[in-house]
């Protein structure tokens, strides 16, 4: 079986900036994985000749304030529940929400192989939130800039180093 990588956390953090980094892919590619859903957003990332698939999901984007681990649609959690591997993806600039605390509590419950992505982590160094991050009880935080590229390659290493 080839390693599931979801890529979860709230709306607007660079999931779907990052699912085409590691995928270089726009097009989901659904039909060649049986037992997987077909209405989710899949691609493959190799790293020399290991092959990963890569989860995008969306589905927290009509998530209100609070609760969101109620209103975390389906989709995600199914996403969450058939991945060997999460990537919790957070945003370096704006720091830790409420929003991120509700998925983190939600993957340290589960007990879900995670590691935190603090993305937007281009530049500015001085003014990025990323000890925030340490707080949700998930470990180690690996900051990338899914935008310029920049640790994404690194993150597949430590992703494969993982499953
Ligand atoms: P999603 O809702 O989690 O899938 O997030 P998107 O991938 O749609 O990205 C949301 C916004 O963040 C878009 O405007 C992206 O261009 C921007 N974005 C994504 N990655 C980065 C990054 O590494 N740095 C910066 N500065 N912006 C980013
Ligand atoms: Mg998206």
């Amino acid at each position: 079986m080839i390693p599931v990588i979801a890529l979860v956390g709230r709306p607007n953090v660079g999931k779907s900036t990052l699912f085409n980094r590691l995928t270089r892919t726009r097009e989901a590619i659904v039909a060649d994985f049986s037992g997987l859903t077909r209405d989710r957003h899949y691609g493959t990332a190799k790293l020399g000749k290991r092959q990963f698939i890569v989860v995008d999901t969306g589905g927290l984007e009509d998530s209100a304030e609070g609760a969101i681990f109620e209103k975390m649609a389906s989709q995600t959690l199914q996403a969450i529940a058939e991945a060997d591997l999460v990537l919790f993806m957070v945003d370096a600039r704006a720091g830790l929400s409420a929003q991120d605390q509700e998925i983190g509590r939600y993957l340290r419950k589960i007990g879900k192989r995670t590691l935190i992505i603090a993305n937007k982590a281009e530049g500015m160094k001085d003014s990025l939130h990323l000890a925030e991050f340490y707080e949700l009880g998930l470990g180690e935080v690996y900051a990338v800039s899914a935008a310029h590229g920049q640790g994404v390659r690194e993150l597949l290493e430590l992703a494969a180093a993982e499953l």
